[in-house]
């Protein structure tokens, strides 16, 4: 194994790697320059390989669900090492499942395309009329046709994560440095690792493309008991809006989506468009107080799904391109970066998802 590994970008993918890294016995440093835009403090965190489905990526698809059940263990084993006793408290993460919801009956023909790929997937999924989505979210507006309730979709919290993973890193003995890296090739290490979200195409030629998605973060008020209880996602006049409520009263509202190149400015037309389309889903929100926005950059490749494994002669190894699942696939990424850098064997998935397959 190489004692010595660089790794570049200190999102919740870089982090994840750099402390699997450093458990594995690795003597691992971090460089990560706190970009604006960093993607990992702006997601809202659902874990959803069902909601959040790629319907015409099945690699893609089948690596989600197996990311998704390796995230229980994920939050326990961080909880513990970042000295923390409940998951729940400190990354917020919550078996909660997420509710898909039809606003009205042309809106449900798109998500009864969802239940069609579920079932070939295998994933459960329950469907439910307006009233019984009604029943179990109180707060859903009259309006909602009908749903479905994908129960295995969670959430976490992806800035307290991010805090976790910073903490159990250098509990385990993760050098963390706050500087940018412009050239690779003069790191000392003898292994990199390029986690450096959209930014990694400044370093290595691949095909990434930066993905600008505004989310909205309001808070309950306070006093307010009345709390959604799980992920919401909305098909309203064809458009997709989600909602993701913490324990602690906060909802993420997302998301949009553009292709701005590096602009990192929040747009009023993307504020105007998400609340309004959470305000028809949960009309209780208007009392609600908005507290953030924020825009974050997915990194985005040509399939939108991740770029990994060694390029060229080996020495860098790249773990990028995760889109709009990053959250989700970090627990499963940092597994089998770590197993190849710690024993050399490629694992199956870095063949499929091979950092140079547009080449
Ligand atoms: C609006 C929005 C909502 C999202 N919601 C979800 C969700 O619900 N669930 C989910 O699974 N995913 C979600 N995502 C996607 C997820 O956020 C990303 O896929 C994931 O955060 C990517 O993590 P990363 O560590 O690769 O990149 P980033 O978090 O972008 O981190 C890259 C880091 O590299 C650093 N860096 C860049 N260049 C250099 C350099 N040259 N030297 C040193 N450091 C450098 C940057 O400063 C940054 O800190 C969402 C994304 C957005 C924008």
């Amino acid at each position: 194994m190489s004692a010595d590994i660089a790794v570049v970008g200190g999102g919740v993918v870089g982090s994840a790697i750099a402390w699997r890294l450093a458990q594995a016995g690795a003597a691992v440093t971090v460089y990560d320059d706190t970009a604006a835009g960093r993607a990992s403090t702006v997601a809202a965190g659902m874990l959803a390989p069902a909601s959040e489905a790629q319907l015409d990526n099945p690699h893609l698809l089948r690596l989600s669900i197996a990311a998704a059940r390796r995230w229980p263990q994920f939050a326990a084993d961080l909880a513990d090492q970042a000295e923390q006793t409940d998951p729940d408290d400190h990354i917020g993460y919550r078996a909660c499942g997420t509710l898909l919801v039809a606003m009205s009956a042309a809106d449900q023909a798109d998500i009864d395309r969802y239940r069609d790929l579920y079932q070939r997937e295998g994933i459960e999924i329950q469907r439910w009329d307006g009233e019984r989505c009604r029943t179990v979210e109180p707060l859903l507006s009259h309006r909602v046709n009908a749903g479905l309730f994908a129960p295995g979709d969670h959430q976490v919290d992806p800035r307290r994560t991010l805090a976790a993973l910073i903490r159990a890193g250098a509990a385990a003995g993760v050098r963390r440095v706050a500087e940018p890296v412009t050239n690779l090739s003069e790191l000392k290490a003898g292994r990199v690792v390029l986690a450096a979200g959209t930014w990694s195409g400044r370093l290595a030629e691949f095909p990434i493309r930066p993905v600008h998605g505004q989310v909205l973060r309001l808070h309950a008020p306070a006093g307010d008991a009345n709390h959604i209880g799980r992920s919401i996602r909305a098909v309203n006049r064809g458009r997709s809006v989600y909602l993701v409520p913490r324990s602690n009263g906060e909802v993420v509202v997302g998301a949009s989506s553009h292709e701005l190149g590096f602009d990192t400015a929040a747009r009023v037309g993307d504020t105007v468009t998400l609340l309004r389309d959470a305000v028809d889903v949960v009309p209780e929100l208007t009392e609600y107080r908005l507290i953030e926005t924020n825009v974050g950059l997915r990194p985005g490749t040509p399939d939108n799904a991740p770029l990994l494994g060694p390029i060229g002669d080996g020495r860098v190894v790249v773990a990028t391109g995760h889109f709009r699942n990053g959250i989700l696939l970090a627990p499963i990424t940092a597994d089998l970066i770590t197993r190849y850098l710690t024993t050399g064997a490629e694992p199956v998935e870095l063949r499929t998802f091979n950092a140079e397959r547009f080449a």
